[in-house]
């Protein structure tokens, strides 16, 4: 089976809907402290719980047509949008495996597909986290940049193929970390002499790590300018647009996030024209 024929694409993006759902779980639950497991999904307002079809990654929203059956409540639209952008990123991922690896079923292609999709599903929980509370918890980062190290070991020790190219390996994941690390330090340094305030909270430095850890220090390059610039156009927009007052703080992970599944998906290409841009 190739990694990325339609059968299994469609199977991978149906996986990746079911894991958007627990992405949910974690986002509403992990900040009040709540297992992720027990008890069963159930609704917010009247505490009821959902039947079976209801618990359907994207359908069973829209058979309830966005509200509880029990209590009339309105369901959040960000449940089932989660849901489908997490269909969206695991077909991408193997599709882009498709494209670097060539159309083979390999055992190191498909470790890699489930790999650096449970990354992303790790980015987009903890961006929902950051969003909700601007809390970027040490639960998510700091086992998934040990994650990140165990994934860039064993890729290449499983690779049948010689042409390996599922895995930047070890050593680039060591120095995406201590790259990551000693930026961020520096910064939080810079920020405290310079402003007399702290900048950027150690929960990014973290993210940053584990965006470092998968993406190794180039990658993670590209990650941070992306994060840098959405973020400051982000900030310039909200301010614009009087959802924010100046001067006033707000999430920074969700635009390291974006930055970081962006530098996943289009690092070649983005390195490539920034190159030609500036006449290399
Ligand atoms: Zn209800």
């Amino acid at each position: 089976m190739g990694v990325a024929d339609l059968a299994s694409l469609i199977l991978w993006g149906a996986v990746g809907a079911c894991v958007g759902s627990f992405v949910n779980v974690v986002a509403y639950r992990l900040p009040l402290g709540i297992s992720l497991v027990y008890p069963a999904s159930r609704c917010p307002s009247c505490h009821s719980a959902l039947g079976p079809t209801e618990n359907v990654p994207i359908l069973g929203w829209l058979l309830l047509r966005g509200r509880c059956k029990s209590c009339q409540a309105p369901i959040s639209a960000r449940y089932p949008l989660i849901e489908a952008l997490m269909a969206l990123l695991f077909m991408g991922v193997a599709l882009w495996m498709q494209n670097s690896l060539g159309n083979v079923g390999t055992s190191s292609g498909w470790g890699a597909v489930i790999g650096y999709s449970l990354w992303i599903a790790a980015l987009v929980s903890l961006a929902l986290v950051d969003w909700d509370t601007m809390e970027l918890p040490d639960e998510i980062t700091r086992p998934f940049v040990a994650l990140g190290v165990l994934f860039h070991t064993l890729v290449p020790l499983l690779a049948t193929d010689d042409g390996n190219q599922a895995s930047i390996g070890l050593m680039q994941s060591l120095w995406g970390i201590v790259f990551a690390l000693g930026l961020f330090d520096v910064l939080s340094y810079g920020s405290e002499k310079l402003l007399g305030k702290e900048g950027m909270g150690g929960g990014d430095a973290k993210l940053a790590a584990m965006l470092g850890a998968w993406l190794g220090w180039q990658g993670l390059l590209v990650a941070l300018a992306v994060g840098f610039l959405s973020g400051a156009l982000g900030g310039v927009l909200a301010m614009t647009l009087k959802w924010i007052k100046q001067g006033e703080v707000f999430p920074f992970g969700p635009f390291l996030v974006f930055g970081g599944i962006v530098s996943l998906f289009a690092q070649d290409v983005l390195v490539s024209s920034y190159l030609n841009l500036i006449g290399w």
